[in-house]
């Protein structure tokens, strides 16, 4: 084949997505006709509220919530990072603990939060995760110091295994001693119910982009009554009633609602589609190539349909992804945002993965457009791939 018939695959939905032509078509609206100030009080500003109110029904119904209980923000960083130092610094603030619990393999955005929150005195637990990437509610109710913890903050769904967590397990123990429980449920949306009442959560973040919204705006849900628990981070006007200030982006906000509606309204569809195509990713890998790993549990009810996550026996290095990139092939050794870090992923560190396979893992990840033909292509040209980069390492060793 050549170059310029070169095939792209893109298996790397968990990174983001593309926006979905019908979010672009929602959010021109908002650019072209209703671009005023949604705080002004005039016609063209009661208009740019009224679009923005109605969005905020919209994801209000998809997580079966108030619409008053919605903030729009920035996206998952935003939201977890708001979460943690929130919620501590409050606690802190009103002599109400010093104390959070979360998990060793949350994201980033999590981890990086809580080491920022140690300079005023906040202890985190991070609660061990079991070899198939589960975090135990026993470990959340142990790790509890009574009058201290004033904040559990578990992920929904791994952004690396895409492992699911008993959320709801979870928050029957923080209700019992009243601690406010956190989830960053941006992996989840799209492929889980966010059913907040189901879920038992006080807090929630998702970000957009995941979901074919744009990137760069995103929900963050509070409970009501848990307002008071919250120190708020943004200062300025009176926007999002004083939770968030800053002039909202509208088309953004009018796209995520249509998104986040649209990927609610496919939801069975998409999961069905996105886990035919992975199990036969996922078998036709096992047939072709010997070694190999998958990170993290397969129970169906426990793992994202459109994951897969694997570490491949002999190779110890990053230069998989390049190699399937001049293949076409955009995948990913985990989080995105780690990409030219060469550390073992902490993730498959957590799940007792040794960092010699922490280190060369491949995460495919599935979404709307995939196709059969796609998932052939990858089939094709991985073993010769993961053959040349066994031969490497070996020459290297
Ligand atoms: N949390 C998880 C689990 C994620 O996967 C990501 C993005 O990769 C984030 C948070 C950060 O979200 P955003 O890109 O909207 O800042």
């Amino acid at each position: 084949m050549l170059p310029d018939e070169k095939r792209q695959v893109y298996m790397d939905h968990a990174a983001t997505t593309p926006v979905d032509p019908a979010v672009v078509n929602a959010m021109l609206p908002a650019f072209n006709q209703f671009w005023g100030n949604p705080s002004s009080l005039y016609e063209q500003g009661r208009a740019a509220n009224s679009l923005m109110e109605t969005a905020r029904e919209q994801v209000a119904g998809v997580l079966n919530c108030r619409p008053a209980e919605i903030i729009f923000n920035s996206g998952g960083t935003e939201g977890d990072n708001l979460a943690l130092k929130g919620v501590a610094l409050q606690a802190k603030l009103k002599g109400q603990g010093n104390h959070i619990i979360t998990s060793a393999f949350e994201h980033h955005a999590i981890l990086h939060a809580a080491e920022y929150l140690e300079q005023f005195g906040i202890e985190t637990t991070y609660l061990p995760v079991n070899r198939d990437g589960l975090v135990d509610p026993e470990e959340v109710r142990r790790a509890i110091r009574p009058g201290q913890t004033a904040l559990v903050s578990i992920m929904y769904a791994n952004n690396e295994i895409a492992t699911i967590q008993p959320l709801a397990e979870i928050s029957k123990i923080t209700r019992e001693h009243g601690i406010v429980f956190h989830s960053d449920a941006v992996q989840a949306a799209g492929n889980l119910s966010l059913d907040v009442q189901a879920l038992g959560v006080d807090l929630l973040s998702l970000s957009a982009h995941k979901f074919y919204g744009p990137k760069g705006v995103g929900v963050f849900y509070v409970r009501t009554g848990m307002e008071k628990r919250i120190l708020w981070q943004q200062q300025g006007g009176s926007q999002e009633k004083k939770r968030r200030a800053g002039t909202e982006n509208v088309p953004y906000i009018a796209g995520t609602a249509k998104a986040l509606t649209m990927a609610e309204a496919n939801r069975a569809e998409y999961v069905e589609h996105t886990r035919n195509l992975r199990d036969r990713l996922l078998q036709g890998i096992q047939e072709r190539i010997a070694g190999v790993i998958l990170n993290g549990t397969y129970a169906p009810d426990k793992r994202l349909a459109n994951n897969i996550n694997l570490s491949f026996e002999g190779i110890q290095e990053e230069g998989i992804l390049q190699a399937l990139d001049l293949q076409g092939i955009a995948a990913s050794n985990g989080s995105a945002c780690n990409v030219g870090a060469i550390e073992p992923s902490h993730v498959i560190k957590a799940i007792g993965g040794g960092s010699e396979l922490a280190m060369g893992t491949l995460r495919l990840t599935l979404g709307k457009s995939t196709t059969e033909a796609d998932v052939e292509y990858v089939l094709e040209r991985l073993p010769r791939v993961v053959e040349r980069m066994r031969a490497l390492s070996e020459l290297t060793v």
